[in-house]
């Protein structure tokens, strides 16, 4: 019998609801009842960007949302700033790049997030016409502080923020935190599968939407929003991906968007907390509450024992990206996740450790218990 349970960073797990929301006769996109239900999404999905803005519900994976935060508000010859933690950071530079800008890249060694007084100096040196970053990035299980960013970046250079996994892992609020083009996706802290994008587009900025001169066509936003005043997509949407992210809203809300963050941060330091009394090393040095990174010890193959993990027990964990494959594992927690869940796969990592000839602490799982039983 296979029983696996992921603890990577997207896809996440989908709870048995969201999966069976699916599993409805497909209905015809141009109807009043696909509107009635494209109307509850958007709203739904303002209050956990929580914006006033537009929200665009896109087929697509993020990197999608991405590219449609750039293609709709950018022009090549802009100036525009990408701070650059980790994978998704450089995923922003190469956007930029297909689309013939040259940006100017604050780039971090993985593990650390951006510092505002970098960002600050910069914007003296230059004019930009956007700032673009992460607010979690997954790569290296970091999270940037949007606030303060929100607080420093000047009215007319448009702050543009990946939270495709930070969006319902950690604190945020597109409005009152000054940002202007939000993006996230479907199959991290929504609890998903994957194939919906979402883009947030803050309140007055309605006007600028396509007015560069970089090409797009699907994901050009001018359709969308001509389309999305009849309550309706330009082109066929995901119908039944639609049903479970009402679905999913719809057991969030019943948490309390606050009381899922709050989750997050519980279940962010478990895992923290014990990974330190096991013996392991923190990689990232501002965790974030979605995903903990912890350094493989010297002498040990972190591929093999994130693969040894998963065959064993089930429990699927993220190897690095790139140059950190085999040198970290991401434990996410991030989305249909519990404290029982994360105890578990703590438990698994222990396991898979032992074997692999590491000397874990005997008392570290029972200080996971203890630090879970301190918990609210
Ligand atoms: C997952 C993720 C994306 C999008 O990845 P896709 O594979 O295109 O869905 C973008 N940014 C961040 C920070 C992510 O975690």
């Amino acid at each position: 019998m296979k029983k696996e349970i992921l603890f990577s960073p997207g896809p996440t797990n989908v709870p048995a609801e969201i999966l069976l929301a699916g599993a409805k006769r497909t209905i015809h996109h141009r109807t009043k009842e696909f509107s009635v239900m494209l109307e509850e999404a958007t709203k739904g999905l303002g209050r956990a960007f929580d914006t006033k803005g537009d929200i665009f519900i896109l087929t697509s994976s993020g990197t999608g949302g991405m590219e449609t935060a750039v293609v709709n508000f950018l022009s090549r010859n802009d100036n525009v700033l990408v701070l650059n933690t980790g994978a998704f950071g450089r995923r922003w530079v190469n956007i930029v790049k297909t689309y013939g800008l040259v940006p100017d890249v604050l780039e971090y060694p993985w593990g650390e997030s951006f510092k505002i007084s970098d960002v600050e100096a910069k914007i003296k040196e230059k004019k930009y016409k956007a700032v673009l970053c992460q607010l979690g990035e997954t790569s290296t299980g970091v999270v940037n502080d949007i606030k303060s960013l929100g607080d420093m970046v000047p009215k007319d250079t448009l702050l543009i923020v990946d939270a495709v996994s930070g969006l319902l892992t950690e604190e945020f609020h597109m409005d009152k935190w000054n940002v202007d083009v939000c993006v996230s996706g479907s199959q991290k802290g929504l609890m998903m599968p994957p194939g919906l994008a979402f883009i947030a587009v803050r309140k007055g900025l309605d006007d600028k939407i396509g007015k560069g001169d970089l090409p797009s066509f699907y994901f050009s936003l001018v359709h969308a929003k001509t389309y999305g005043e009849k309550g309706q997509t330009p082109w066929t949407p995901a119908v039944n991906l639609i049903y479970q992210l009402n679905r999913a809203l719809e057991m969030l809300e019943e948490e309390g968007l606050d009381n899922v963050i709050t989750r997050h941060k519980n279940m962010a330091q478990i895992a923290r907390k014990t990974v330190v009394e096991m013996g392991l090393e923190l990689f990232s040095s501002a965790p974030s509450n979605g995903i903990t990174a912890v350094k493989v010890p010297e002498g040990i193959d972190g591929s093999k024992l994130i693969e040894h993990i998963c065959e064993k027990y089930g429990v699927r964990f993220a190897n690095g990206q790139r140059e950190y494959k085999g040198k970290i594992i991401r434990i996410a927690h991030m989305g249909y996740v519990t404290v029982p869940d994360i105890l578990m796969a703590l438990n698994c990592l222990w396991l898979g450790l032992k074997k692999s000839g590491f000397k874990t602490k005997p008392g570290a799982m029972l200080s996971a218990l203890e630090t879970a039983a301190a918990l609210d």
